[in-house]
């Protein structure tokens, strides 16, 4: 038993990991593009409880739930352990997923208290700065304050050489 539940870990978290990535990219080359009419209810006021969007929080639910009962119903085996695995890790970011974005940013679900938690604040600050913007990122949302910190890194970095480039005080008067 002990092995299994070490197999469980060892593939749900990387996997939970790596839906944060895979959650962005979808976010901002998917969403934002080619599904915007269904992603526009998300970005307008909400009439009712349910927005258009909220289909899009569920696609992956059935590829976890096929590959949790693939782990509780397949041939006995390591592969079967690894799928139970996956299936948990793809759980857990969508739980994350719903209490952080939808509860706390969104306040869908009682769980404003989280604000109070600087980590958590940050990413509510970060996802609202998403909203603010028709189309522009940080499209993640556990690391979308790091998105916006690497933007803002870019944008100091492209004014730099602009700055540089222009003839300093000292330089104007030798210049004269
Ligand atoms: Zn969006
Ligand atoms: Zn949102």
């Amino acid at each position: 038993m002990l092995t299994k539940v070490l197999i469980w870990v060892a593939v749900a978290l990387p996997v939970a990991a790596a839906m944060e990535p895979w959650a962005a990219l979808l976010h901002g080359r998917v969403w934002h593009r080619w599904l915007w009419l269904v992603h526009r209810s998300h970005h307008t006021a909400r009439r009712g409880r349910f927005e258009h969007n909220d289909a899009l929080s569920f696609l992956h639910a059935p590829i976890a739930v096929a590959l949790i009962l693939w782990g509780c119903l397949g041939e006995p085996g390591v592969l079967r352990e690894v799928a139970f695995g996956a299936g948990l890790g793809m759980t857990l970011f969508g739980v994350a997923y719903a209490i952080v974005h939808d509860g706390l940013v969104h306040g869908r679900l009682p769980v404003a208290a989280l604000g109070r938690l600087r980590t958590f604040d940050r990413i509510r600050r970060a996802h609202q700065a998403h909203h603010r913007r028709e189309h522009g990122g940080p499209y993640g949302l556990f690391l979308g304050p790091r998105e916006l910190a690497r933007e803002v890194a870019a944008r100091r970095a492209t004014r730099a050489p602009q700055r540089s480039a222009r003839p300093g005080p000292s330089e104007e008067k030798t210049s004269r």
